[in-house]
């Protein structure tokens, strides 16, 4: 067809779009490329599931998502007016974008970072400004990057961040929400991996929004439920940018559900770091280097620096990890812990 014109804004034909990580049917392979979760979601959750009732389904749900948002709040010691819930963190970080960043403003965020961020700016039409990590072996932030990122509205650090696993020292974030004049959110969408988090912020800082997934540490990336937590007046803001009915009924339950349960949560993350030291300790003996991980995967480079290498020979074996191309980042592959199991094959094969 010649003379092809199209009906879409500029910034959606020049833009590629996010590409999530391969999930294939060819085969079965022992998946560690997601970062999902390997083991199966809260006994609780099935329980719900299978009460659910479904005549309920004829109804719109709850817009205030009440409950889900009370189970939240009471967890984290806040109100529920701190809360919004979505469909999926991503759901959040769509909201977040749309709420503070309009057109012809910027965004900021780090270089190696979730790839979804400037994602997020072109569809909105903003520019992204990226910061790169400083490198040594490891990521750092550098030290002048609030100052590199004023001028954006807002300012998007995965803390732990993806796929780097760094946990950024929790002085620096704070430095940065002093700092920088525009909104900071944090994504912690691994924070449940790590050793603290910056939930404790929030008091301080009113330009400060974290945000939380069940994707990962509660093994629901099936059902979709994300959340931010954030001051009041923040989030009623936010909730005007929502879809009214962004998590439907039954999601509001099971999610409520897995939430509610401490004990299977909380065994699970210990579980999933206990792999993870046998995982880098492994890896260290075969001569990798290993980033400091403080979430659900870890960033190996192996001795001779070709991750993509590693890549081509796992999955050759029916073992899936995720590469990302780059001068730096190209050096490594980033491997889900799953269990002990599935690592060990994993180790077998690398
Ligand atoms: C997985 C991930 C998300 C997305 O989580 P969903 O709730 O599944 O949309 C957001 N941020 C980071 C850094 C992630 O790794």
């Amino acid at each position: 067809m010649k003379n092809n014109k199209s009906y879409f804004r500029k910034n959606i034909d020049e833009m590629d779009g996010y590409t999530p990580g391969e999930q294939p049917r060819d085969m079965k392979y022992v998946k560690l490329n997601t970062n999902e979760n390997p083991y199966p979601p809260s006994p609780a959750v099935m329980k719900a599931l299978k009460s659910l009732d479904a005549g309920r389904l004829r109804l719109y749900p709850d817009p205030l998502a009440c409950e889900l948002r009370k189970t939240i709040a009471d967890i984290f010691g806040l109100k529920s007016e701190s809360i919004i819930v979505g469909n999926g963190s991503d759901d959040i970080l769509t909201i977040t974008t749309r709420a503070f960043a309009g057109e012809k403003d910027s965004i900021a965020c780090f270089e190696p970072s979730y790839s979804l961020y400037p994602v997020l700016a072109e569809l909105q039409g903003c520019r992204c400004i990226k910061i790169p990590l400083g490198y040594d072996g490891d990521f750092y932030i550098p030290s002048d990057s609030a100052k590199k990122a004023n001028g954006a509205k807002l300012f998007y650090i995965a803390r732990p961040n993806a796929p780097t696993g760094t946990l950024f020292p929790i002085g620096e974030i704070r430095k940065i929400c002093r700092n920088f004049k525009g909104i900071v959110f944090v994504d912690e969408a691994y924070a449940d991996f790590a050793d603290d988090n910056c939930v404790g912020l929030l008091e301080e800082f009113p330009n400060l929004i974290v945000g939380r997934t069940m994707s990962k540490s509660y093994s629901l990336a099936g059902l979709r439920l994300g959340f931010a937590l954030a001051s009041g007046k923040i989030i009623e803001g936010m909730m005007k940018v929502k879809d009214s009915y962004n998590v439907g009924m039954p999601v509001q339950v099971l999610a409520t559900a897995a939430l509610k349960d401490r004990k299977y949560f909380n065994e699970t993350r210990e579980k999933i770091c206990r792999t993870r030291r046998y995982l880098v300790k492994s890896l260290l003996e075969k001569g990798f280097e290993v980033c400091g991980s403080q979430s659900n995967f870890v960033f190996a480079a192996p001795p001779d620096k070709d991750g993509e290498g590693v890549y081509r020979r796992l999955k050759k074996n029916g073992v899936l990890v995720r590469y990302f191309k780059g001068p730096v980042t190209g050096r490594y592959v980033r491997i889900t812990v799953g269990t002990d199991k599935e690592i060990r094959i994993l180790l077998r094969n690398i």
